[in-house]
């Protein structure tokens, strides 16, 4: 922005105003500079002069490399004719926007390799070496040279040594030639969002898999080369080296001797050290961007290590999950505060993974990563599998709907809790049957005084055994049962059909009943009686609103996946 005005002579403030408005910094820049008027028009760009110039910018570091950025920058757009501007500033960004994904430039590469395949001299004796070939087996032939490059490529994201290989030693030999290499960092492997752990389960069916922490912090591709150097690289491929001084002289610690050459995925996250906790994004964020000098160090990170991509000599990327993480294990110590790796538990029960989210929100992560372990567990993103799922608090927030519903036993608490109860059982009302029909279990949302509240409430009502008109789960009994007394107003995630719960029971699902995901307590409610709780019937309706808005959502969701 500062060159975009200091090349057009227009005010910094209304060059951010305009990008605002228009939300593309190329527009503006293209628009800005019709206004200009310059005495002798320089040389035309060329693709080339234009190329070594994003170059030279990029590899500018140091004191007053900003306005030596900023000067090439004006040079080049004081040489801009027609809409050049628009395109160099994008480029400047990050962003082309022309429509062309990078999937498409690999798609149409690998096409004209196969077709005519390099070597030939020219003009080419084959043009077309698909000729012949049923339209079907023609696309299913090129679709799998096509996957090779784009495998070859997301571990080795280079055209400058993948071009050269591709004219001289043709596709198939791409894979020996072009390997992963610590140095050269890879793409990394993205996740999926879902809507609640009822999605994951779903698209995961069958498979086993792990749930991991998601630490909310910068993607961290940790690599040591053979020759004891250690570098790391961000999410889109820049060299975070000089940014994590710290992360790079801990690292010879928490290797293991075994450890010659290898490739961590991991996440660096910010680091309290006195209060021994993670802190939130944001603080990572003012931390400095280049050339951090250990000693300067304010804002500390730790680093949680998820993966393993590559051991002395060997690509790991076509291991399953379970085999790279075994490594992972096998191959780091964990130092607190340091170097830790990502918590998770093995489960495939949804109230363990439901439990599991929100512990991972108290200890400050963003939700929860899904992964396979197993099948179709592999580091190859080019196949646009589904194997990394995410599931973020932000599904915590639920779908807006609360419930008012009825404490009818309480469960003790343990730890800071202990002397009161730490979580209780709650009911709607069945007109119907006439019966309060159990439906979550709720330990969250609760302030310590409201815990006391309700101890001091509850515990003068207390009841030797359940009313006959409870309709509650052997399995679901709470230590102490309570009379249906009081109202509570109650926020969820969202609702799912459950064994164990009776809300509802026969009004979706002959034997199952309904039960709230993430329960948490708002208030109590004064004004309703029992009576008035929410009825088994309201909550089936929300049950069957909440299944049409999923089966809707669910064709949109595969997109966007890189
Ligand atoms: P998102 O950026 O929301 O799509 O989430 C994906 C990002 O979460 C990754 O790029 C990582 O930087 C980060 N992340 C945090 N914890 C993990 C984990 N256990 N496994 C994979 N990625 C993680």
């Amino acid at each position: 922005m500062k060159a975009v005005a200091q090349a057009t002579g227009r005010q910094l403030d209304k060059i951010k105003a305009d990008a605002q408005e228009k939300g593309d910094l190329g527009l503006v820049a293209e628009s800005s500079r019709s206004n200009q008027r310059i005495m002798f028009q320089p040389a035309s760009l060329t693709a080339g002069g234009v190329f070594r110039k994003l170059k030279e910018i990029g590899s500018m570091s140091g004191n007053s490399a900003m306005n030596k950025k900023i000067d090439i920058i004006k040079g080049l757009f004081v040489a801009c004719r027609f809409s050049e501007a628009r395109y160099i500033v994008r480029s400047l960004a990050g962003k082309l926007r022309i429509g062309l994904a990078e999937q498409s430039v690999l798609s149409a590469l690998s096409q004209a390799v196969c077709l005519t395949p390099p070597g030939q001299g020219f003009p080419p004796a084959v043009i077309d070496a698909g000729k012949g070939m049923s339209a079907e087996s023609r696309r299913a032939w090129i679709e799998s040279k096509s996957l090779i490059l784009k495998q070859t490529y997301c571990e080795m994201p280079n055209y400058d040594i993948l071009i050269p290989v591709l004219l001289k030693e043709g596709i198939d030999e791409l894979p020996n030639h072009c390997k992963l290499t610590p140095g050269v960092p890879l793409r990394p492997m993205l996740a999926h969002p879902t809507k609640g752990v009822g999605e994951v389960m779903k698209r995961f069916d069958e498979a086993a898999f792990t749930c991991e922490y998601k630490y909310d912090g910068e993607r961290a591709q940790i690599h040591i080369l053979e020759n004891g150097e250690v570098r790391v690289f961000s999410r889109n491929q820049e060299d975070n080296t000089t940014k994590y001084p710290d992360i790079i002289s801990r690292i010879p610690k928490v290797k293991k001797d075994s450890v010659v050459s290898c490739v961590l995925d991991a996440e660096a996250v910010a680091w309290d050290r006195e209060k021994k906790q993670i802190q939130p994004f944001q603080v990572l964020t003012t931390r400095k961007r280049k050339d951090v000098d250990a000693s300067e160090i304010k804002v500390q990170v730790c680093v949680y290590a998820f993966d393993l991509l590559y051991l002395n000599g060997e690509s790991l990327v076509r291991q399953p999950l379970g085999r790279r993480r075994a490594l992972l294990r096998e191959s780091f110590s964990e130092v607190e505060g340091e170097f830790v790796f990502a918590r998770y538990i093995d489960s495939d029960n949804t109230d363990s993974i439901a439990e599991f989210l929100e512990q991972s929100v108290r200890d400050s992560c963003e939700g929860l990563m899904v992964k396979t372990l197993e099948k179709d567990a592999t580091y190859e993103i080019a196949k646009r599998s589904h194997n990394w799922l995410k599931l973020k608090k932000d599904y915590l927030d639920g779908v807006g709907d609360t419930m008012d519903l009825c404490v009818i036993g309480a469960y003790l608490g343990k730890g800071k809790r202990a002397g009161a109860y730490g979580g209780f059982l709650l009911a709607c009302y069945d007109e119907e049957n006439e019966e309060f029909q159990s439906v979550c279990k709720i330990g969250t949302g609760f302030k310590d005084e409201d815990l006391e509240q309700h101890f001091n409430f509850l515990k003068e009502h207390i009841l030797p055994k359940p009313r006959p008109y409870y309709r509650v789960d052997q399995s679901a009994e709470p230590e102490v049962w309570l009379d249906a007394m009081q109202v509570w107003e109650v926020k969820c995630a969202d609702l799912s059909l459950s064994p164990v719960y009776k809300a509802a029971m026969g009004m979706v699902d002959p034997v199952k009943g309904i039960s709230l995901r993430f329960p948490r307590f708002l208030r109590i409610r004064d004004d309703k009686k029992p009576e008035d709780a929410t009825t088994g019937a309201q909550i089936a309706d929300l049950y069957k609103k909440q299944q049409q808005i999923q089966n809707q959502g669910e064709k949109g969701d595969l997109e966007d996946y890189y």
